[in-house]
């Protein structure tokens, strides 16, 4: 077992409250404290300048202010995406990505070190499952990119490394501290996930104010089974079923994300297919052209891509697009991972 020392970011205000009575200061402390952390994303204790000066070294020799570690950064602050390699407080490592897009900033963060669920196309399958993040460890990805970024966050997409409803109880947590802390609008948090259906009745019975994104990446069962294995235990029709279920509850649509491969799920015919599928859902479908990795997979020709996206243009849902960014320094969907 590793010695495991608890950031402040994992913490809860009524246990700092104790901490700070313990030693002797005023409980408005307090807020002092979450505005340095939450809103002017500092690095350190000693940067809490209107703190007591012997408050700040109780604290700073009791309690880790960041729980993670960067240890590299891929890209320049100029590029459209810049990757950052963190160490946890188990000594396990995530990647989060920091991109610009006109007047959007969106953190692209892990909830997992690794993932378990094994996608056939996707980077992260291949190192298998490491940890569970805690709350402080997904909301100081946020904080630490926000200290990095020149522009204001404006979106957090937990697209990162990991299954995010495999981490539910810690992922909804720290979505509520980025909406209700750092000051993120809840529209502008997207959890998504690979489609555990269990999950997503939860999230549309807890009410959560968050998008959701799933992602479907084939027509039907037979081809899904072949990349995500995960179908065998969650198969469409049930995903389907949740994602009517959602909107029923919440009134707000279920994105469908849809990686297209080259000779796996990009014909024509899959196309149809993905029409017939959904017509009757309330959904979105977001189209990712694959980015390549070490695999047998490839990304289709453009003319490909374009055919299918036109195919969908006839279809009662919106269909987008996304083109990934920061591919050349691996930084795209999917193409997270560290191999040591
Ligand atoms: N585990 C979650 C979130 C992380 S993956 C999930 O699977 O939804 C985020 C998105 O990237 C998913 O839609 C996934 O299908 C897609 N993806 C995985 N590998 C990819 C790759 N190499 N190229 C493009 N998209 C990829
Ligand atoms: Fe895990 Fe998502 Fe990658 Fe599948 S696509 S292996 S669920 S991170």
């Amino acid at each position: 077992m590793k010695n495991k020392v608890k950031s402040l970011l994992d913490l809860s205000d009524s246990e700092i409250c104790e901490i700070l009575n313990k030693y002797d200061a005023d409980s408005y402390r307090l807020n002092q404290i979450n505005d340095w952390v939450y809103s002017k994303y500092v690095k350190k204790w000693q940067n809490m300048v209107n703190l007591p000066k012997d408050l700040i070294n109780k604290l700073e020799s009791s309690i880790t202010l960041h729980p993670l570690k960067e240890i590299n950064c891929s890209g320049l602050g100029s590029d459209t995406a810049q990757k950052f390699l963190f160490l946890t407080s188990q000594n396990n490592k995530i990647e989060s990505v920091l991109m610009r897009e006109g007047s959007r900033t969106t953190v692209c963060i892990s909830s997992q070190s690794g993932c378990a669920v094994d996608c056939d196309f996707c980077a992260t399958a291949l190192m298998g499952f490491k940890q569970n993040l805690s709350t402080g460890e997904i909301v100081d990805q946020v904080l630490q990119l926000s200290n990095r970024s020149s522009s204001k966050i404006t979106n957090v997409v937990f697209m990162g490394m990991g299954e995010p409803f495999l981490n539910y109880k810690k992922v909804v947590e720290s979505a509520k501290i980025i909406n209700e802390k750092i000051g993120l609008g809840a529209r502008r948090i997207t959890i998504s996930t690979s489609g555990i259906v269990s999950k997503i009745y939860l999230m549309a019975d807890e009410r959560l104010p968050f998008k959701l994104a799933v992602s479907l990446n084939a027509p039907s069962d037979e081809i899904r089974k072949e990349i995500m294995p995960i179908t065998i235990t969650n198969p469409i029709n049930e995903l389907l079923k949740a994602a009517v279920y959602y909107y029923s509850k919440l009134r707000r649509f279920v994105t469908f994300e849809y990686v297209l491969l080259d000779n796996v799920n990009s014909d024509e015919q899959c196309a149809h297919h993905l029409i017939k599928l959904l017509k009757n859902i309330p959904c979105k479908v977001n189209i990712i052209p694959y980015n390549e990795i070490d695999s047998q997979y490839k990304r289709p020709k453009s003319k490909v891509i374009n055919n299918f996206v036109r195919i969908l243009d006839d279809a009662p849902f919106t269909t987008t697009i996304r083109w990934s960014k920061g591919t050349n320094i691996d930084a795209g969907c999917g193409q997270l991972a560290i191999r040591d």
